[in-house]
């Protein structure tokens, strides 16, 4: 079985994943959540709090690429890790595993380097000490931790000297609002009818699923997203999608699938259940029913969400083109997970929705944020609290 808790991390990512092995918890981190505030995002110091001193090791923390929602996380953990905290090892590409030396880069991607730098960690050390990378020929790499096998399906090269080109261009999180791909999300709202007087506005979940309104994300550091399958010793498959690609995605996964849809169990639905990053190529290319979404709406919309407001409640983070391909693909009846309760998830909570589009929604209990889900072979099910 693998757990994996989806923390609550603001706009971005935050998975605390566990499994064991021969009688024995392991753990690994991907990604740390938005880490704007001069501190460790409140829902993984909690989390981290409620391990034993003695016990806040982890096999290995990803940083699935360098945008802040995030990274920014990981940066407050390496500055000020707590009491007893151990990482086995890092997957990180930084510049250097990009470019020449000389180049200037994000601020946050190089202050992390440093910081893996000055602490010693053991950096992606499965991978050579190089890239972890998806190379061009041949079957993606396989790494194994302790009872668990990672298979790597991002970035590809061609994302990574995307990434490289990008890089001297200061990224940070002030050009973040400008983010294309919210801009896009934000036009799925914009797109629609306005509502007249205080009726609900309805939905053309039908005609958002239609791939034709499909447009790829072309963000480079999404691109530059390492995202794998991870499965434990009884074949219980989650993939883990960071920000990719879809199409990064769907190439590696027909490398895996020769022909057939992948199984996994669960999908943490990359960039947040962005329109862009779930195409009918990438939902065709898999067979699952369990989709974990990890958001609070989105930054950019939170900041200029009156319209957005007026529509269709605050945010739009999942978008709801994404959620209408996943509920129409496959024919079974899909199983959406969020670690938070805002209005542009709250809307899955509605019974005859559901009904209606046939699917099932699991929020966090009102009042709380952060959802576990228990995988293992075909069951899927949700952890009692702690
Ligand atoms: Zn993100």
């Amino acid at each position: 079985m693998i757990r994996v808790e989806a923390l609550p991390a603001a706009e971005g990512d935050c998975l605390w994943v566990e499994w064991t092995h021969a009688g024995l918890p392991h753990r690994m981190l991907i990604d740390g959540g938005s880490g704007r505030r001069a501190r460790l995002p409140d829902g993984l110091a909690d989390r981290l709090g409620r391990l034993p001193v003695h016990d806040r090791r982890f096999d290995l923390i990803v940083c699935t690429h360098i945008d802040t929602d995030h990274i920014g996380g990981l940066l407050h953990l390496f500055t000020r890790p707590p009491e007893g905290f151990v990482a086995d090892e890092v997957w990180f590409n930084c510049r250097d595993h990009l470019v020449p030396a000389d180049l200037l880069g994000p601020r946050q991607g190089d202050r992390l380097a440093e910081l893996l730098r000055a602490r010693g960690v053991a950096w992606n050390s499965r991978a050579g000490g190089g890239p972890v990378v998806v190379p061009d020929d041949g079957t993606p790499p396989v790494f194994s931790l302790p009872g668990l096998r990672l298979t790597l399906l991002s970035p590809d090269g061609e994302g990574l000297r995307k990434l490289r080109d990008a890089w001297p261009e200061p990224l940070t999180e002030d050009s973040a609002p400008d983010h294309p791909d919210l801009l896009g999300d934000m036009e799925d709202l914009f797109d629609l009818d306005p509502p007249t007087g205080e009726e609900p506005v309805a939905i053309p979940w039908g005609e958002l699923a239609d791939e034709a309104g499909y447009e790829r994300d072309r963000h480079p550091q999404n691109g530059s997203s390492i995202a794998f399958c991870a499965e434990d010793t009884t074949g219980a498959r989650v993939l883990f999608g960071a920000d990719a690609h879809a199409e990064t995605l769907v190439a590696s996964l027909s490398r895996l699938g020769a022909g057939h849809p992948y199984r996994v169990d669960l999908c943490k639905v990359p960039h947040h259940g962005s329109a862009h990053n779930t195409s009918a190529a990438l939902l065709d290319a898999l067979d699952c029913r369990h989709w974990l979404i990890s958001t609070h709406g989105g930054r950019a919309l939170r900041r200029r969400s009156e319209e957005a407001q007026y529509r269709f409640g605050e945010g739009a983070q999942p978008s709801l083109r994404a959620m209408a391909r996943m509920v129409r693909s496959g024919g079974t009846r899909p199983t959406f997970w969020f670690n938070h309760r805002v209005p542009s998830t709250e809307r899955y909570a509605d019974a005859s929705l559901a009904a209606e589009l046939d699917f099932d929604a699991v929020h966090p209990e009102p009042g709380s944020q952060g959802i576990t889900v228990l995988v293992e072979k075909g069951r899927v099910r949700q952890a009692p609290p702690f």
